[in-house]
């Protein structure tokens, strides 16, 4: 996005703002498609910004849906089933009922045995409802990476052997995410091998054919200065010649959150005040931490990508070094750490750019009872549209929001 739709959005609907490019994110998803091929599908897990979930059901082959707020966006969306992953540590018997009942989901994970068993049981459930026969409820088996997420190879092999126990359900395939934002190529290179042979052992030596394979790479986004600009076509085909040198011949489907939406975000703040204290400049800004989400807690320490964008064109006088901080009332709330500026004056814009993934619900949002930020979006054809006003947080912070004002 250039500066001047960030000026007007801030002109037109004030500050803190977010602002989303969902001709972007949308160009992104089909790019990524290009370079790994349309035979590999993309599913946005939208966790990492809900509000680019009703373009990404234009764009990518699904939605990663972790929850039962996630699913009702979806279904505000218009999102149909066959789009939608169900996914998520603590599916409800209740979720997955309604779920099953509205047309069910392209695939609903399993993360653990217990898991297994409530699908099996709903899957049970909702087939005696109808008069037609209905066919199994597709399951992905989620294997572990070694955290609370998911089932180790022992436990998934023990189901595969004991699918005659779970004849409402269909063991399509594997879900794998082992964490995000990573750096190291090679790491991915080595989980597709892993996957590989746990497929294989599986086709095998339990003559069970897995025809799907999800997975989530994490790939990364710099977001500071002085970090290497990934060339990311590179990367991506890359990845493309691991997924070409696996044995594997099913569907190859890729969960991506955070590459796809951090570079469609911006979140535009404003200089309200700016002092000299102790031989140090402060600028304070009227967002704050609790609205920038960067991966891992490097926040201060470096200076992430952000632009300064000046109301009046000043006479540029040398750059000093300014500290700048937001509105809460914690020293820990510091964005940037002695940030060249030219004569920053109150008004002037500063905008933190790859802000689309993560930030927008991961903040610490409810401190200091301050009100949301706005958020908008922008497209070439429709121009900014607001989306969700400055919302008022102190009524959810003295319980006088009452449930029927929901
Ligand atoms: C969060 C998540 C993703 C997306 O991760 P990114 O690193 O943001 O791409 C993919 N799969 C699963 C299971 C997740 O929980």
């Amino acid at each position: 996005m250039d500066d001047q739709i960030l000026q007007t959005a801030a002109d037109m609907y004030g500050t803190p703002s977010y602002v989303f490019d969902l001709d972007e994110f949308h160009q992104r998803i089909r790019h990524m498609k290009e370079i790994l091929g349309h035979e590999i599908k993309i599913c946005y897990a939208m966790k990492a910004n809900p509000f680019l979930a009703a373009t990404s059901a234009q764009a990518a082959d699904g939605l990663e849906v972790c929850s039962p707020g996630e699913y009702a966006i979806c279904r505000r969306a218009g999102v149909p089933g066959k789009k939608i992953v169900l996914s998520g540590v603590n599916k409800e018997p209740q979720q997955i009922l309604e779920v099953m009942g509205e047309g069910g989901a392209a695939a609903f994970t399993a993360e653990s045995l217990y898991q297994l068993q409530i699908l099996e049981a709903c899957a049970a459930q909702e087939s005696g409802q109808r008069t037609a026969q209905k066919s199994a409820v597709p399951v992905l088996l989620r294997l572990t990476s070694g955290n609370q997420f998911g089932m180790d190879e022992e436990t998934v092999r023990a189901i595969i052997r004991d699918r005659g126990s779970y004849p409402h359900l269909d063991f399509i395939g594997l879900q794998y995410y082992s964490g995000t934002q990573k750096k190291q190529m090679s790491k991915l290179k080595k989980e597709l091998e892993y996957l590989d042979g746990v497929l294989a052992g599986i086709r095998e030596e339990l003559v069970y054919e897995l025809r799907e394979l999800e997975y989530g790479p994490g790939l990364s986004i710099p977001y500071f200065e002085g970090q290497e600009i990934q060339d990311e076509d590179l990367m991506l085909r890359e990845f493309r010649d691991f997924l070409d040198q696996m044995e594997f011949t099913g569907t190859i489907t890729l969960e991506a959150g955070r590459f796809l939406a951090a570079p469609c975000g911006s979140y535009i703040t404003q200089v309200v005040d700016l002092k000299r204290s102790q031989g140090q400049n402060y600028c304070i800004v009227d967002g704050g931490i609790h609205h920038v989400n960067y991966y891992g807690q490097a926040m201060a320490m470096k200076i992430p990508l952000h632009r300064f964008m000046p109301r009046q064109a000043s006479g540029r006088r040398e750059e000093e070094r300014w500290t700048v901080c937001g509105s809460l009332c914690t020293s820990g709330d510091m964005l940037v750490k002695n940030l060249p500026l030219p004569d920053p004056a109150m008004g002037d814009l500063l905008v933190f750019d790859r802000i689309g993934a993560y930030s927008v619900t991961e903040g610490i949002y409810l401190f200091l009872s301050r009100r949301l930020p706005r958020i908008l979006t922008y497209t070439e054809a429709d121009g900014l549209c607001l989306v969700r006003r400055d919302l008022p947080t102190d009524p959810l912070n003295d319980g006088s929001i009452h449930i029927d004002q929901l």
